[in-house]
């Protein structure tokens, strides 16, 4: 039995890496029963049914850590959220809810301004204490330059990550800049895959030269706030979480109601009133989202 992990999934194969080897793989009639489907990132133990063609059997798959939906992805560690300083300037407003929906998936998190070779009237600096007083890593890079560059390759060494980013910040600049390759030999294709049966566009692992796996697309693209129940968006905020252990209810939401510490906080600058906003406006999002959706 060989440990691996699965990096690739087409058409009922699983292209698992072991070692150097990538093993083309079906997974084992058992887990239809079970009701598990493997997914791209499961940590699986296959058993070599050639080892010259690289075929294999999935025999079990360990438990997952964390199982992202778009993109179908098992065991990401975390999001690297890039914005960039300008062109595009950052909408504060969707790197929340991108924050909301990384927190709510209970991923790590990173946020990382790219473009930091460019003039702009943005205020990194501000901003980025504000999301440190938070809790988050931040980072200013520069695909350009390098600024920034090894401190993110050594963020993605040894884990699953996926990036996150409106198109345009530089994103792939930067997975470029860390010298990301492709590792996948997948060799033998199988014929029924050529045929062009199967052609769904599925998420893959890309291995770094320097060790760690990046998604292949970028996560929470659909920005849909569905799945969260909005009377505990709050928690997904650290910072208003933190807060909200004073407020005078417990089951303060920090809207309206009285003695709410997070609003005090919000008018004493301890908290950042754009963060709040955006908690609020979020707040409004998903509760109109859910109106919608019950009337279908
Ligand atoms: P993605 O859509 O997020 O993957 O963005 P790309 O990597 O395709 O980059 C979009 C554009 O921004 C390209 O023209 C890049 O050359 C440019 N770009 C990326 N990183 C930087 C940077 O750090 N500084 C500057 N000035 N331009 C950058
Ligand atoms: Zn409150």
């Amino acid at each position: 039995m060989k440990q691996g992990i699965i990096i690739k999934g087409i058409g009922g194969f699983y292209y698992v890496k072991s070692d150097e080897d990538v093993y083309e793989c079906r997974a084992r009639g058992k887990f239809k029963n079970i009701n598990v489907t493997p997914l791209v990132g499961d940590y699986v133990d296959i058993s070599v049914l050639d080892d010259l063609k690289k075929i294999g059997v999935v025999e079990e798959v360990h438990p997952r850590k964390t199982e992202l939906l778009r993109p179908s992805v098992s065991n990401v560690d975390q999001a690297i959220i890039v914005f960039s300083i300008k062109d595009p300037m950052p909408n504060m407003m969707l790197l929340d809810k991108m924050l909301v929906l990384a927190e709510n998936s209970g991923l790590e998190i990173v946020i990382c301004f790219n473009k930091g070779d460019l003039d702009s009237a943005y205020d990194y600096e501000a901003v980025s204490h504000d999301y440190r007083k938070a809790g988050y890593t931040t980072l200013k890079t520069c695909a350009i330059t390098g600024e920034g560059v090894a401190a993110l390759s050594s963020i993605l060494k040894s884990r699953i990550s996926v990036f996150s980013g409106p198109s345009g910040v530089g994103k792939s600049s930067l997975l470029n800049a860390i010298e990301a390759g492709f590792t996948l030999k997948t060799g033998a294709v199988s014929e029924k895959i050529k045929r062009g049966k199967h052609t769904t566009r599925h998420s893959e692992l890309m291995e770094l030269k320097q060790g760690g796996w990046v998604v292949d697309t970028p996560g929470f693209t659909s920005l849909s706030m569905l799945e969260i129940d909005p009377d505990e968006l709050w928690e997904l905020f650290p910072d208003i979480r933190e807060r909200a252990e004073d407020c005078r209810f417990d089951n303060c939401l920090h809207l309206d109601e009285p003695g709410c510490a997070v609003k005090e906080a919000v008018f004493s600058k301890e908290l950042s009133p754009q963060r709040y906003e955006s908690y609020v406006y979020l707040y409004k999002e998903i509760v109109d989202q859910r109106r919608k959706f019950r009337k279908w």
